[in-house]
């Protein structure tokens, strides 16, 4: 199965990965990361079909596509 991993730690929750989405799998997490701003989370795993464009889109490499047995 196709997904991605996100690091919260690294994103700066500038939205480009949710506008990308072709699926509306990703929206905010209602936690603050370390640095003050709300990460972004998968909402729905099933929805994610692993096509990795919001992984291309971060400008701060918060989110790595998997591959999940
Ligand atoms: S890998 Fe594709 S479908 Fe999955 S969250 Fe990212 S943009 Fe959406
Ligand atoms: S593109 Fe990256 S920095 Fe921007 S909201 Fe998504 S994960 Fe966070």
């Amino acid at each position: 199965m196709r997904g991605i991993d996100v690091r919260p730690d690294r994103c700066r929750a500038c939205g480009l990965c949710i506008a990308v989405c072709p699926r509306q799998a990703i929206e905010y997490d209602d936690t603050l990361n370390t640095d003050g701003y709300h990460p972004i989370r998968v909402r729905d795993a099933g929805l994610c079909s692993g096509c990795a464009l919001c992984a291309l889109m971060c400008p701060h490499v918060a989110i790595t596509k998997v591959y999940r047995p």
